[in-house]
């Protein structure tokens, strides 16, 4: 029993996450609308040269006053550094990556980057300098090309194929009947998750944003597809500040420091090993997560074998 238990309880749990991914995009279509409510200061300014240096200084937020969900959020992401945050959903791991990108202002504290208060930030240069890689890519109905070209205005053939490269998505393109004119999208040929996704990274390796942002919702992505993919972002993040909002383990491990968020508060901090040795809630996830995976390595193995 325990055995048909485990990979059916797994499944739930899977669908549980991918009903939250659709609704995070919802929230992010929603917030996008009411982009307009947050507006430049009058003596908002570019962002100065930097790396890209991220600091949350005891940030407070909530989307109700009634409802507080960040609490005394305080972390540090120097230039060039990889921070993942985990922690169960509801946490506020999403609403970290709104608050940096701001679509919504802190209640208290602030959000700073290379040393400047987000607030002060003129918006389009705040958005210039954060590359975000979503985990559900939407193509837009037009050419692999334009898909691509997107992540920079002027970029050349030269640039984009480059970005391509980088993102291993190149040779396939290739393989396409017209190459990279060839029509994607709804209305064109359509892409698997991890190929869409793979032109994400190209678009926003074209962007050479300071800051990477990866919001991964665990999604119906094969084993093979998801290594894959967490190859082209390792060399795409290597040397840029990273955040990454992390349910896939190798993402993780890597990382410089992980923060562990349970209801708005950070109640773990460190690298894998140290949180590891610890024995505290990380360790108990991760060995949850562990488990999970090889039942899902099980049930794609079964299905292969079907
Ligand atoms: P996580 O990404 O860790 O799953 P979120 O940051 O998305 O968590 O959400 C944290 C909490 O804030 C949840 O309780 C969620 O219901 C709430 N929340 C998220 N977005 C909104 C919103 N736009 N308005 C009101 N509450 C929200
Ligand atoms: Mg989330």
């Amino acid at each position: 029993l325990i055995q048909l238990y485990m990979p059916l309880n797994f499944l739930g749990f899977v669908y549980r996450e991918i009903k939250q991914s659709l609704t995070d995009m919802e929230h992010m279509f929603s917030l996008l609308d009411k982009e307009a409510e947050i507006a430049d200061d009058v003596d908002a300014c570019d962002l100065p040269e930097g790396g890209g240096d991220v600091r949350f200084e005891q940030v407070s937020f909530s989307y109700d006053p009634r409802r507080p969900i960040l609490k005394n959020v305080d972390f540090h992401v120097p230039a060039g550094k990889t921070t993942a945050i985990v922690g169960s959903s509801g946490a506020g791991k999403s609403t970290l990556s709104r608050l940096l990108f701001r679509f919504y202002d802190v209640s208290d504290g602030a959000v700073k980057i290379d040393g400047v208060d987000v607030r002060q930030i003129k918006q389009a240069a705040l958005r210039g300098a954060i590359g975000i890689v979503p985990q559900d890519t939407v193509l837009f109905n037009d050419t692999v090309f334009y898909n691509i070209a997107y992540g920079r205005p002027g970029a050349t053939p030269g640039d984009v194929e480059e970005a391509a490269k980088l993102a291993s998505i190149h040779n396939f393109i290739m393989g396409l009947p017209d190459g990279y004119n060839t029509m994607v999208g709804e209305r064109g040929l359509k892409l698997s998750g991890g190929e869409k996704q793979r032109v994400a990274i190209a678009r926003t390796i074209l962007k050479r944003p300071r800051i990477l942002l990866f919001d991964e919702a665990t999604s119906a992505l094969d084993t093979h597809t998801e290594k894959e993919i967490q190859v082209s972002l390792r060399d795409v993040s290597s040397g840029l500040t990273t955040l990454v909002i992390a349910h896939r383990l190798s993402t993780v491990v890597d990382a410089d420091e992980i923060l562990v968020l349970e209801q708005g508060e950070i109640v773990e901090r460190g690298n894998h090993a140290k949180l590891l040795d610890k024995g505290g809630a990380y360790a108990a996830m991760w060995a949850k997560q562990q488990e999970a995976a090889q039942a899902l390595e099980t049930l794609e193995q079964v299905g292969q074998d079907v």
